[in-house]
Protein backbone atom coordinates (compact mmCIF):
# COMPACT_ATOMS: atom_id res chain seq x y z
CA UNK A 1 0.00 0.00 0.00
CA UNK A 2 3.19 2.83 0.70
CA UNK A 3 4.79 1.88 -2.81
CA UNK A 4 1.24 2.21 -4.32
CA UNK A 5 0.51 5.45 -2.16
CA UNK A 6 4.00 7.04 -3.24
CA UNK A 7 3.18 5.96 -6.62
CA UNK A 8 -0.04 7.83 -6.80
CA UNK A 9 1.50 10.86 -5.33
CA UNK A 10 4.86 11.05 -7.78
CA UNK A 11 2.83 10.73 -10.89
CA UNK A 12 0.30 12.62 -10.07
CA UNK A 13 -2.64 10.55 -9.76
CA UNK A 14 -3.42 11.47 -6.33
CA UNK A 15 -2.12 14.03 -3.30
CA UNK A 16 -3.31 14.90 0.05
CA UNK A 17 -5.72 17.61 0.20
CA UNK A 18 -4.41 20.69 1.72
CA UNK A 19 -0.96 19.26 1.89
CA UNK A 20 0.75 22.72 2.38
CA UNK A 21 -1.07 23.03 5.41
CA UNK A 22 0.08 19.69 6.70
CA UNK A 23 -3.34 17.72 5.08
CA UNK A 24 -6.59 17.28 6.23
CA UNK A 25 -8.06 13.74 7.57
CA UNK A 26 -9.98 11.77 4.97
CA UNK A 27 -9.85 13.73 1.90
CA UNK A 28 -7.82 13.51 -1.37
CA UNK A 29 -6.92 15.47 -4.63
CA UNK A 30 -6.77 14.00 -7.67
CA UNK A 31 -3.93 15.44 -9.78
CA UNK A 32 -3.44 15.58 -13.70
CA UNK A 33 -3.73 11.70 -14.28
CA UNK A 34 -5.56 10.98 -11.51
CA UNK A 35 -8.74 13.18 -12.80
CA UNK A 36 -8.38 11.05 -16.21
CA UNK A 37 -8.59 7.57 -14.29
CA UNK A 38 -11.28 8.99 -12.20
CA UNK A 39 -13.28 10.17 -15.46
CA UNK A 40 -12.90 6.90 -16.91
CA UNK A 41 -14.05 4.90 -14.00
CA UNK A 42 -17.01 6.53 -13.91
CA UNK A 43 -17.60 6.79 -17.75
CA UNK A 44 -17.36 3.47 -17.52
CA UNK A 45 -19.89 2.80 -15.30
CA UNK A 46 -22.45 5.80 -16.85
CA UNK A 47 -21.68 3.53 -20.19
CA UNK A 48 -22.57 0.17 -19.43
CA UNK A 49 -24.94 0.99 -16.46
CA UNK A 50 -26.76 4.09 -18.40
CA UNK A 51 -25.94 3.89 -22.00
CA UNK A 52 -25.70 0.76 -22.88
CA UNK A 53 -29.66 -0.09 -21.70
CA UNK A 54 -33.06 0.89 -22.33
CA UNK A 55 -34.42 0.53 -18.99
CA UNK A 56 -32.06 2.79 -16.90
CA UNK A 57 -31.76 6.85 -17.15
CA UNK A 58 -29.80 9.52 -15.15
CA UNK A 59 -30.12 11.70 -12.67
CA UNK A 60 -28.01 14.45 -11.09
CA UNK A 61 -29.52 15.79 -7.23
CA UNK A 62 -28.36 18.19 -4.91
CA UNK A 63 -25.77 17.64 -2.75
CA UNK A 64 -27.90 19.86 0.08
CA UNK A 65 -31.56 17.85 0.25
CA UNK A 66 -34.70 18.98 3.02
CA UNK A 67 -33.71 17.88 6.26
CA UNK A 68 -36.81 15.69 7.14
CA UNK A 69 -35.40 13.47 3.97
CA UNK A 70 -33.17 12.35 6.16
CA UNK A 71 -35.31 11.67 8.92
CA UNK A 72 -37.61 10.08 6.48
CA UNK A 73 -34.72 7.62 5.54
CA UNK A 74 -33.68 6.60 9.01
CA UNK A 75 -30.37 8.62 8.58
CA UNK A 76 -30.55 10.81 11.52
CA UNK A 77 -31.60 8.37 13.65
CA UNK A 78 -29.85 5.12 12.58
CA UNK A 79 -26.82 6.46 10.65
CA UNK A 80 -24.54 5.85 13.51
CA UNK A 81 -20.76 4.27 14.37
CA UNK A 82 -20.37 2.91 17.87
CA UNK A 83 -17.02 4.73 19.15
CA UNK A 84 -15.11 4.63 21.82
CA UNK A 85 -12.39 6.89 23.28
CA UNK A 86 -8.67 6.57 25.12
CA UNK A 87 -8.79 8.19 28.15
CA UNK A 88 -4.94 8.58 28.20
CA UNK A 89 -4.13 9.29 24.79
CA UNK A 90 -7.32 10.63 23.73
CA UNK A 91 -7.62 9.18 20.41
CA UNK A 92 -10.99 7.69 18.75
CA UNK A 93 -11.45 4.35 17.09
CA UNK A 94 -14.61 2.60 15.82
CA UNK A 95 -15.73 0.16 18.13
CA UNK A 96 -15.61 -2.62 15.75
CA UNK A 97 -12.57 -2.40 14.91
CA UNK A 98 -11.40 -2.83 18.68
CA UNK A 99 -10.55 -6.13 19.57
CA UNK A 100 -9.45 -6.31 23.47
CA UNK A 101 -10.04 -3.89 26.24
CA UNK A 102 -6.94 -2.12 25.56
CA UNK A 103 -6.38 0.87 23.30
CA UNK A 104 -4.49 0.15 20.03
CA UNK A 105 -2.88 3.24 20.18
CA UNK A 106 -1.05 3.57 23.91
CA UNK A 107 -1.86 0.17 25.39
CA UNK A 108 -3.96 1.13 28.37
CA UNK A 109 -7.05 -0.24 29.57
CA UNK A 110 -9.02 3.22 29.70
CA UNK A 111 -11.32 2.97 27.33
CA UNK A 112 -14.83 4.68 27.37
CA UNK A 113 -17.98 2.79 26.43
CA UNK A 114 -19.08 2.55 23.15
CA UNK A 115 -21.37 5.54 22.39
CA UNK A 116 -23.41 6.13 18.99
CA UNK A 117 -21.79 8.75 16.80
CA UNK A 118 -23.91 10.38 13.79
CA UNK A 119 -21.56 10.16 10.63
CA UNK A 120 -23.27 13.17 8.51
CA UNK A 121 -21.93 16.61 8.13
CA UNK A 122 -23.98 19.16 9.82
CA UNK A 123 -24.04 22.63 8.41
CA UNK A 124 -26.26 25.87 7.90
CA UNK A 125 -28.59 27.06 5.10
CA UNK A 126 -28.31 30.52 4.55
CA UNK A 127 -27.98 33.55 7.02
CA UNK A 128 -29.78 32.84 10.04
CA UNK A 129 -28.57 30.44 12.38
CA UNK A 130 -30.60 27.64 14.50
CA UNK A 131 -32.35 24.61 14.18
CA UNK A 132 -34.89 25.65 11.19
CA UNK A 133 -31.81 26.22 9.09
CA UNK A 134 -29.98 22.99 9.75
CA UNK A 135 -29.00 20.97 6.75
CA UNK A 136 -26.88 17.84 6.10
CA UNK A 137 -24.41 17.04 3.82
CA UNK A 138 -26.05 13.97 2.10
CA UNK A 139 -24.14 10.60 2.95
CA UNK A 140 -24.97 8.93 -0.23
CA UNK A 141 -26.87 10.29 -3.60
CA UNK A 142 -29.92 6.94 -3.32
CA UNK A 143 -32.46 9.35 -1.25
CA UNK A 144 -32.26 11.88 -4.88
CA UNK A 145 -33.26 8.72 -6.33
CA UNK A 146 -36.60 8.53 -3.93
CA UNK A 147 -37.26 11.74 -3.39
CA UNK A 148 -37.53 12.47 -7.31
CA UNK A 149 -39.16 8.50 -8.11
CA UNK A 150 -42.46 9.94 -9.66
CA UNK A 151 -40.93 13.26 -11.18
CA UNK A 152 -38.24 10.74 -13.10
CA UNK A 153 -40.62 8.00 -14.43
CA UNK A 154 -43.01 10.51 -15.53
CA UNK A 155 -40.92 12.85 -17.47
CA UNK A 156 -38.81 9.63 -18.77
CA UNK A 157 -41.98 7.65 -19.50
CA UNK A 158 -40.96 4.76 -17.92
CA UNK A 159 -42.63 1.99 -16.00
CA UNK A 160 -40.91 -0.52 -13.76
CA UNK A 161 -38.70 -2.26 -13.97
CA UNK A 162 -36.60 0.28 -14.90
CA UNK A 163 -33.80 2.25 -12.55
CA UNK A 164 -32.88 5.49 -11.83
CA UNK A 165 -28.47 6.13 -11.81
CA UNK A 166 -26.67 8.55 -10.14
CA UNK A 167 -23.04 9.67 -9.40
CA UNK A 168 -22.40 12.24 -7.16
CA UNK A 169 -20.13 13.48 -4.11
CA UNK A 170 -21.11 11.95 -0.67
CA UNK A 171 -19.51 13.16 2.68
CA UNK A 172 -19.60 10.72 5.87
CA UNK A 173 -17.74 11.85 9.03
CA UNK A 174 -15.94 8.83 9.21
CA UNK A 175 -14.28 8.37 12.55
CA UNK A 176 -11.30 6.76 11.46
CA UNK A 177 -10.46 7.18 7.92
CA UNK A 178 -7.92 5.55 6.67
CA UNK A 179 -6.25 3.13 4.25
CA UNK A 180 -5.39 5.65 1.80
CA UNK A 181 -8.64 6.75 -0.37
CA UNK A 182 -10.17 2.98 0.82
CA UNK A 183 -12.23 4.90 4.01
CA UNK A 184 -12.23 8.83 3.11
CA UNK A 185 -14.62 11.75 4.61
CA UNK A 186 -15.63 13.35 1.25
CA UNK A 187 -16.04 10.68 -1.47
CA UNK A 188 -18.21 9.99 -4.75
CA UNK A 189 -20.73 7.69 -4.68
CA UNK A 190 -22.31 5.75 -8.04
CA UNK A 191 -25.46 4.53 -7.15
CA UNK A 192 -28.33 2.51 -9.05
CA UNK A 193 -32.06 2.06 -7.43
CA UNK A 194 -33.81 -0.38 -9.72
CA UNK A 195 -37.58 -0.01 -9.42
CA UNK A 196 -39.21 -3.53 -9.74
CA UNK A 197 -42.83 -4.91 -9.54
CA UNK A 198 -44.09 -5.81 -6.36
CA UNK A 199 -45.69 -8.70 -8.18
CA UNK A 200 -45.16 -11.98 -9.23
CA UNK A 201 -43.49 -12.61 -5.51
CA UNK A 202 -39.89 -13.85 -6.03
CA UNK A 203 -39.81 -11.76 -9.45
CA UNK A 204 -37.66 -9.19 -7.10
CA UNK A 205 -35.22 -11.57 -5.51
CA UNK A 206 -34.62 -13.00 -9.21
CA UNK A 207 -33.72 -9.66 -10.17
CA UNK A 208 -31.12 -9.07 -7.05
CA UNK A 209 -29.67 -12.29 -8.40
CA UNK A 210 -29.18 -10.99 -11.65
CA UNK A 211 -27.70 -7.71 -10.14
CA UNK A 212 -25.23 -9.46 -8.07
CA UNK A 213 -24.05 -11.59 -11.49
CA UNK A 214 -24.05 -8.60 -13.67
CA UNK A 215 -22.00 -6.48 -11.20
CA UNK A 216 -19.48 -9.14 -10.42
CA UNK A 217 -19.28 -9.45 -14.25
CA UNK A 218 -18.39 -6.05 -14.53
CA UNK A 219 -15.25 -6.05 -12.49
CA UNK A 220 -14.08 -8.97 -14.49
CA UNK A 221 -14.39 -7.26 -17.97
CA UNK A 222 -12.36 -4.42 -16.36
CA UNK A 223 -9.47 -6.76 -16.11
CA UNK A 224 -9.66 -7.29 -12.48
CA UNK A 225 -8.30 -10.67 -11.46
CA UNK A 226 -10.57 -13.18 -10.18
CA UNK A 227 -8.78 -13.90 -7.22
CA UNK A 228 -8.63 -10.91 -6.03
CA UNK A 229 -12.71 -11.17 -6.07
CA UNK A 230 -15.47 -12.36 -4.17
CA UNK A 231 -19.04 -12.10 -2.87
CA UNK A 232 -19.97 -12.11 0.53
CA UNK A 233 -23.79 -12.60 1.21
CA UNK A 234 -25.34 -11.24 3.91
CA UNK A 235 -28.38 -13.32 6.29
CA UNK A 236 -29.87 -13.12 9.29
CA UNK A 237 -28.58 -10.49 11.92
CA UNK A 238 -25.96 -9.06 9.58
CA UNK A 239 -28.60 -7.85 7.21
CA UNK A 240 -28.85 -4.11 7.52
CA UNK A 241 -32.84 -3.55 9.16
CA UNK A 242 -34.31 -2.05 5.59
CA UNK A 243 -33.17 -4.80 3.60
CA UNK A 244 -34.35 -8.35 1.99
CA UNK A 245 -31.21 -9.45 0.55
CA UNK A 246 -27.66 -8.03 0.26
CA UNK A 247 -24.42 -9.32 -1.25
CA UNK A 248 -21.07 -7.45 -1.05
CA UNK A 249 -18.28 -7.66 -3.94
CA UNK A 250 -15.39 -7.50 -1.88
CA UNK A 251 -11.84 -7.41 -2.96
CA UNK A 252 -8.41 -8.77 -1.32
CA UNK A 253 -6.32 -5.41 -0.21
CA UNK A 254 -3.17 -4.96 0.41
CA UNK A 255 -4.85 -4.75 4.05
CA UNK A 256 -6.95 -7.67 3.81
CA UNK A 257 -10.53 -8.42 2.08
CA UNK A 258 -13.05 -5.79 2.18
CA UNK A 259 -16.08 -4.35 0.45
CA UNK A 260 -15.33 -3.27 -2.93
CA UNK A 261 -19.24 -2.78 -3.70
CA UNK A 262 -22.63 -3.44 -2.39
CA UNK A 263 -25.86 -4.62 -4.13
CA UNK A 264 -29.42 -4.38 -1.50
CA UNK A 265 -32.37 -5.75 -1.91
CA UNK A 266 -34.06 -2.07 -0.23
CA UNK A 267 -37.47 -3.76 -0.81
CA UNK A 268 -40.46 -1.04 -0.32
CA UNK A 269 -38.57 0.44 3.10
CA UNK A 270 -37.42 4.17 1.14
CA UNK A 271 -40.43 4.78 -1.04
CA UNK A 272 -42.65 3.81 2.02
CA UNK A 273 -41.14 5.80 4.31
CA UNK A 274 -41.36 9.09 2.06
CA UNK A 275 -44.26 8.86 1.30
CA UNK A 276 -45.42 8.58 5.00
CA UNK A 277 -43.09 11.79 6.02
CA UNK A 278 -44.06 13.78 3.45
CA UNK A 279 -47.79 13.02 2.49
CA UNK A 280 -47.51 12.94 -1.10
CA UNK A 281 -48.41 9.43 -3.17
CA UNK A 282 -44.75 8.25 -4.47
CA UNK A 283 -46.64 4.70 -5.87
CA UNK A 284 -46.68 3.92 -9.09
CA UNK A 285 -50.20 3.63 -11.43
CA UNK A 286 -50.11 0.62 -13.74
CA UNK A 287 -52.29 1.35 -16.97
CA UNK A 288 -52.43 -1.71 -17.90
CA UNK A 289 -53.89 -3.43 -14.39
CA UNK A 290 -55.82 0.04 -13.36
CA UNK A 291 -53.43 -0.89 -10.22
CA UNK A 292 -51.22 1.80 -8.04
CA UNK A 293 -47.94 -0.07 -6.54
CA UNK A 294 -45.05 1.01 -4.78
CA UNK A 295 -42.00 -1.09 -6.31
CA UNK A 296 -39.47 -3.01 -5.11
CA UNK A 297 -35.90 -1.38 -5.07
CA UNK A 298 -32.63 -3.41 -5.88
CA UNK A 299 -29.31 -0.96 -5.17
CA UNK A 300 -26.25 -1.82 -6.71
CA UNK A 301 -23.81 0.95 -5.00
CA UNK A 302 -20.09 1.95 -4.78
CA UNK A 303 -17.18 4.27 -4.50
CA UNK A 304 -15.83 6.01 -7.08
CA UNK A 305 -12.32 6.60 -5.06
CA UNK A 306 -12.70 3.08 -3.57
CA UNK A 307 -13.31 1.30 -7.37
CA UNK A 308 -10.43 3.73 -8.55
CA UNK A 309 -7.97 2.63 -5.40
CA UNK A 310 -8.77 -1.25 -6.07
CA UNK A 311 -7.67 -0.60 -9.85
CA UNK A 312 -4.88 1.11 -8.78
CA UNK A 313 -3.80 -2.34 -6.70
CA UNK A 314 -4.85 -4.74 -9.06
CA UNK A 315 -3.10 -2.99 -11.65
CA UNK A 316 0.03 -2.92 -9.49
CA UNK A 317 3.06 -4.56 -10.88
CA UNK A 318 6.86 -4.15 -9.57
CA UNK A 319 9.12 -6.57 -12.55
CA UNK A 320 12.70 -6.46 -12.34
CA UNK A 321 13.30 -3.10 -14.01
CA UNK A 322 10.48 -1.20 -14.41
CA UNK A 323 6.59 -0.75 -12.51
CA UNK A 324 4.06 -1.30 -14.57
CA UNK A 325 0.43 -0.66 -14.22
CA UNK A 326 -1.56 -2.88 -16.39
CA UNK A 327 -4.84 -1.10 -16.57
CA UNK A 328 -7.91 -2.24 -18.97
CA UNK A 329 -7.02 0.33 -22.09
CA UNK A 330 -10.95 2.01 -21.03
CA UNK A 331 -9.46 2.91 -17.93
CA UNK A 332 -6.14 3.86 -19.12
CA UNK A 333 -5.65 8.02 -18.35
CA UNK A 334 -4.08 8.26 -21.80
CA UNK A 335 -4.35 5.85 -24.23
CA UNK A 336 -1.03 6.63 -26.40
CA UNK A 337 1.95 8.38 -25.77
CA UNK A 338 3.83 9.83 -29.04
CA UNK A 339 7.85 10.65 -28.69
CA UNK A 340 10.23 11.65 -31.01
CA UNK A 341 13.62 9.23 -30.73
CA UNK A 342 15.17 12.79 -30.60
CA UNK A 343 14.81 16.59 -29.80
CA UNK A 344 17.51 18.38 -32.03
CA UNK A 345 16.18 17.25 -35.12
CA UNK A 346 13.19 19.63 -36.19
CA UNK A 347 11.52 17.55 -38.99
CA UNK A 348 11.45 14.58 -36.19
CA UNK A 349 9.67 16.53 -33.53
CA UNK A 350 7.38 18.04 -35.89
CA UNK A 351 6.25 14.69 -37.57
CA UNK A 352 5.65 13.38 -33.95
CA UNK A 353 4.08 16.44 -32.75
CA UNK A 354 1.70 16.09 -35.65
CA UNK A 355 0.81 12.46 -35.31
CA UNK A 356 0.03 13.25 -31.34
CA UNK A 357 -2.36 16.33 -32.97
CA UNK A 358 -4.11 14.06 -35.73
CA UNK A 359 -4.87 11.71 -32.82
CA UNK A 360 -5.73 13.50 -30.45
CA UNK A 361 -9.92 13.79 -31.11
CA UNK A 362 -9.99 10.18 -31.18
CA UNK A 363 -8.34 9.29 -27.97
CA UNK A 364 -6.54 10.54 -24.85
CA UNK A 365 -2.89 11.36 -26.38
CA UNK A 366 0.21 12.53 -24.16
CA UNK A 367 3.46 14.06 -26.36
CA UNK A 368 6.65 13.49 -24.50
CA UNK A 369 10.29 14.45 -25.48
CA UNK A 370 12.01 15.13 -22.31
CA UNK A 371 15.04 12.33 -21.35
CA UNK A 372 15.80 9.42 -23.76
CA UNK A 373 13.05 7.14 -24.80
CA UNK A 374 14.04 4.13 -21.93
CA UNK A 375 13.06 6.27 -19.46
CA UNK A 376 9.68 7.82 -21.49
CA UNK A 377 8.78 4.27 -21.55
CA UNK A 378 9.10 3.72 -18.15
CA UNK A 379 7.19 7.03 -17.44
CA UNK A 380 4.52 5.61 -19.15
CA UNK A 381 4.48 2.32 -18.14
CA UNK A 382 4.03 3.57 -14.58
CA UNK A 383 0.89 5.43 -15.62
CA UNK A 384 -0.54 2.95 -17.75
CA UNK A 385 -0.03 3.89 -20.96
CA UNK A 386 -0.86 1.09 -23.13
CA UNK A 387 0.70 2.03 -26.20
CA UNK A 388 3.72 4.23 -26.93
CA UNK A 389 4.68 5.65 -30.79
CA UNK A 390 8.08 6.48 -31.41
CA UNK A 391 8.83 8.39 -34.61
CA UNK A 392 13.14 8.27 -35.16
CA UNK A 393 14.74 8.51 -38.33
CA UNK A 394 13.13 5.84 -40.49
CA UNK A 395 9.89 7.47 -39.93
CA UNK A 396 11.36 10.65 -42.09
CA UNK A 397 11.22 8.32 -45.21
CA UNK A 398 9.07 5.14 -44.75
CA UNK A 399 6.40 6.94 -42.89
CA UNK A 400 6.29 4.65 -40.46
CA UNK A 401 6.67 4.42 -36.72
CA UNK A 402 7.46 2.21 -34.13
CA UNK A 403 4.29 1.03 -31.41
CA UNK A 404 5.53 -0.71 -28.69
CA UNK A 405 2.91 -2.44 -26.10
CA UNK A 406 3.01 -1.84 -22.21
CA UNK A 407 2.20 -5.53 -21.27
CA UNK A 408 4.32 -7.33 -23.96
CA UNK A 409 7.25 -4.73 -24.67
CA UNK A 410 6.92 -6.09 -28.04
CA UNK A 411 7.33 -3.47 -31.00
CA UNK A 412 5.67 -3.62 -34.47
CA UNK A 413 6.57 -1.04 -36.99
CA UNK A 414 3.12 0.58 -38.34
CA UNK A 415 2.49 3.20 -41.54
CA UNK A 416 1.54 6.92 -40.31
CA UNK A 417 -1.80 6.52 -42.00
CA UNK A 418 -2.93 3.29 -40.37
CA UNK A 419 -1.94 3.94 -37.06
CA UNK A 420 -5.14 5.70 -36.22
CA UNK A 421 -6.50 2.37 -37.54
CA UNK A 422 -4.53 -0.02 -35.54
CA UNK A 423 -5.23 1.50 -31.95
CA UNK A 424 -8.62 2.03 -31.96
CA UNK A 425 -9.57 -1.34 -31.74
CA UNK A 426 -7.04 -1.94 -29.15
CA UNK A 427 -8.03 0.80 -26.93
CA UNK A 428 -11.51 -0.12 -26.91
CA UNK A 429 -11.64 -3.92 -26.48
CA UNK A 430 -8.21 -4.37 -24.55
P1 LIG B 1 -18.42 0.38 5.42
O1 LIG B 1 -19.11 -0.80 6.04
O2 LIG B 1 -17.09 0.05 4.77
O3 LIG B 1 -18.40 1.62 6.24
P2 LIG B 1 -20.88 0.84 4.04
O4 LIG B 1 -21.43 -0.55 4.08
O5 LIG B 1 -21.40 1.87 4.95
O6 LIG B 1 -19.29 0.77 4.13
P3 LIG B 1 -22.31 1.62 1.73
O7 LIG B 1 -23.20 2.51 2.49
O8 LIG B 1 -22.80 0.31 1.24
O9 LIG B 1 -20.97 1.36 2.57
O10 LIG B 1 -21.63 2.47 0.57
C1 LIG B 1 -21.62 2.03 -0.78
C2 LIG B 1 -20.20 2.10 -1.33
O11 LIG B 1 -19.65 3.39 -1.15
C3 LIG B 1 -19.21 1.17 -0.65
O12 LIG B 1 -19.26 -0.12 -1.21
C4 LIG B 1 -17.90 1.84 -0.94
O13 LIG B 1 -17.43 1.50 -2.26
C5 LIG B 1 -18.25 3.31 -0.92
N1 LIG B 1 -17.94 3.93 0.37
C6 LIG B 1 -18.67 3.89 1.50
N2 LIG B 1 -18.10 4.59 2.48
C7 LIG B 1 -16.95 5.11 1.95
C8 LIG B 1 -15.92 5.95 2.46
N3 LIG B 1 -15.93 6.39 3.71
N4 LIG B 1 -14.90 6.27 1.64
C9 LIG B 1 -14.87 5.83 0.35
N5 LIG B 1 -15.82 5.05 -0.18
C10 LIG B 1 -16.85 4.69 0.60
Amino acid sequence: MEEITALAKRRGFIFPSSEIYGGVNGAWDYGPVGVELKRNVREAWWRDIVELRDDVVGLDSSILMHPDVWRASGHLENFHDQMVDCRTCKKRFRADHITGPNCPACGNATLTEPRAFNMMFKTQSGALEGASSEVYLRPETAQGMFVDFRLVYQTARKKPPFGIAQIGKAFRNEITPGNFTFRSREFEVMELEYFVPSRPEGASLERYAQWVRDRYAWWLALGMQPERLRKHEYSGADLAHYSRATTDIEYDYPFGWGELEGIAHRGTFDLAHHVEASGKDLSFFDEATKESYLPEVIEPALGVDRALLVFLIDAYERETDRTVLHFHPRLAPYKVAVFPLVRNKSEIVELAAGIERGLRPAMRTVFDDSGNVGKRYYRQDEIGTPYCVTVDYESLGQADVTVRDRDTKAQERVSIDRLKEYLLPRIRAG
